[in-house]
């Protein structure tokens, strides 16, 4: 049996790509779209809260969800990374793998939707659980982005925080099999968040304060099963905005919500963006 011809990465814009293991995806009614499209017309202050439901579409595997059939390991916890290099040269073993698979990723229908929508001013920030630098990509500026688990474009120094590119670490342990050290001594790692280890203050902080201020909080492709992000929605909510959520399974928090549609990312989202700016 051939492949599919539409499974690797960078067929964004031409359609879903066939993930293995993962059902196709419901395309969404008209119904959907325009109750969507409505509240992006209404709101002003929009914070968008995505997971890797928007990066499916690109070929990026949901690989951090627990239940995924990407993963197939256990994932290395932060405090194995730290205590054994063994590990360490696993966890790189893992890293170049995965992006192997998803090298030349390119942003869905999803990302530039939400590209669109900053470029009208509607959108006041984006947090996301996705490490693939796709809303980067998109367009959206830097500042406007929350990564809560980290950037898998680029590794540092875990002591001194000296930037590394990925080439030159993969080159390092090609040649050694081992995990690149420093120079100062510290270990470099992929700039992810791994389990076990926190989501950076700063980033928290700001992803909190963002929450607590929008009229419309749309979560896009997440499960929600993963803390913080559980916790972001619930607090939008108390403090007064819409949720919106839109995945392809339930959540824990669909009761708070306005709004909860299952369809396909990019097919939901493309349209309900052009129509909330039409005429
Ligand atoms: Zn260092």
């Amino acid at each position: 049996m051939s492949p599919p011809e539409n499974s690797g990465a960078g067929n964004a814009v031409d359609g879903p790509a066939v993930i293995p293991g993962v059902p196709p995806a419901r395309p969404p009614d008209d119904a959907s779209i325009a109750a969507l499209a409505e509240l992006l017309r209404q709101s002003e202050r929009i914070v968008a809260f995505t997971g890797a439901g928007i990066s499916t579409e690109s070929g990026v595997p949901d690989f951090r969800t627990p239940g995924s059939p990407w993963m197939q390991h256990r994932p290395i916890d932060f405090a194995d990374f730290l205590a054994s290099a063994e590990a360490r040269a696993e966890a790189w073993r893992r890293k170049f793998v995965m992006d192997d698979i998803y090298a030349g990723a390119q942003p869905s229908r999803g990302h530039l939707a939400l590209k669109a929508l900053a470029d009208r001013g509607k959108l006041k920030a984006l947090i996301t659980q996705n490490i693939d630098g796709l809303h980067a990509a998109s367009g959206i500026p830097a500042h406007q982005i929350m990564e809560l688990h980290g950037n898998g474009t680029y590794a540092h120094c875990l002591s001194c925080s000296e930037p590394y590119a990925l080439a030159t670490v993969r080159h390092s342990f090609e040649m050694t099999g081992e995990a690149p050290m420093c120079a100062c001594g510290g270990f470099i790692k992929s700039a992810t968040v791994s389990f076990g280890q926190a989501v950076p203050p700063l980033v928290l902080k700001r992803a909190l304060s963002e929450s607590k201020d929008c009229d419309l909080f749309v979560v896009i492709g997440s499960s929600l099963v993963v803390r913080p992000a559980s916790a972001l929605p619930q607090i939008a909510h108390e403090s007064g905005a819409t949720l919106a959520i839109l995945n392809r399974e339930p959540t824990p928090l669909d009761k708070l919500a306005r709004l909860n549609l299952r369809a396909d990312i990019g097919a939901l989202l493309e349209p309900a963006v052009r129509l909330a700016f039409s005429g």
